[in-house]
């Protein structure tokens, strides 16, 4: 079952997406060459213990930070250590709050000093995949509009569309239903109804869309170690368009 979510309860994730947003613009600034990736980590729980928000990563199925810190051909769930950026990587942020009960979810890749051509592509696709997929982000289309559109975006550019992580339902709990896959095709699936609030983030990578899991039980890579990027917000579906909520007052 799909929540329906009330004014008051989008508020109150809006409330819990701002923090989220803050922690991404924090970061920006703290990213550049030579900076740790646990330095981060403690840059992000501290703001979001300051605006009275909860890490919602911090000790999810065990993961031990506040955000997931995915370098180059990490794709997902990287854990925050002491390896130092390098100018010309990629780095992708992932982290969650929650807020009195109610929980937001974003994800950005950011470059590393000066990158590459080829990674600030895949950046910037990776970030117009979601919003081709949310122009399917209302009332009387199927959730798989959303997926089909993201993968046309991504592969009609060379890239592919990893299948072993996918987007979610998002509420009271972190993760709730529908499952939401970057790629297939369209017409499928629920139809979305306004009040439902989903986290919708394609994770797109530039070689193979194969991935694995290394050995740290977290850690998600590309098989052909290429890069891979992320790119994700909590969206409330309205009755017109959706309404973004992991967004700073900043804008
Ligand atoms: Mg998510």
């Amino acid at each position: 079952m799909i929540n329906i979510r009330s004014r008051q309860e989008i508020e109150q994730m809006r409330q819990a997406g701002i923090i989220v947003a803050e922690v991404h613009g924090l970061l920006e600034k703290m990213i550049r060459p030579g900076v740790t990736t646990i330095e981060l980590d403690e840059a992000a729980e501290a703001h979001i213990r300051a605006k009275g928000g909860e890490p919602a990563f911090k000790g999810y199925g065990g993961f031990p930070a506040s955000i997931c810190s995915s370098v180059n051909q990490q794709v997902v769930h990287g854990i925050p250590g002491n390896v130092q950026l390098v100018e010309g990587d990629i780095i992708s942020i992932d982290t969650g709050v929650q807020l009195n009960g109610y929980y937001a979810d974003a994800a950005k890749t950011f470059p590393v000093g000066n990158i590459s051509a080829q990674a600030q592509r895949l950046i910037d696709i990776t970030r117009k995949s979601f919003y081709e997929g949310i122009k399917f982000a209302r009332e009387g289309q199927r959730l798989s509009d959303i997926s089909h559109a993201i993968q046309e975006c991504a592969e009609r550019e060379g890239f592919s569309v990893v299948r072993n992580y996918v987007g979610h339902g998002i509420g009271t709990a972190m993760h709730e239903e529908p499952q939401i896959p970057n790629y297939g095709q369209p017409g499928k699936g629920p139809r979305l109804k306004a009040g439902m609030v989903l986290a919708i983030e394609p994770m797109i990578n530039e070689g193979t869309y194969h991935v694995k899991v290394l050995s740290d039980g977290w850690t998600v890579i590309t098989m052909d170690s290429k890069n891979s990027a992320h790119y994700e917000h909590t969206l409330a579906i309205t009755e017109g368009d959706p309404e973004i909520l992991t967004v700073s007052n900043a804008g």
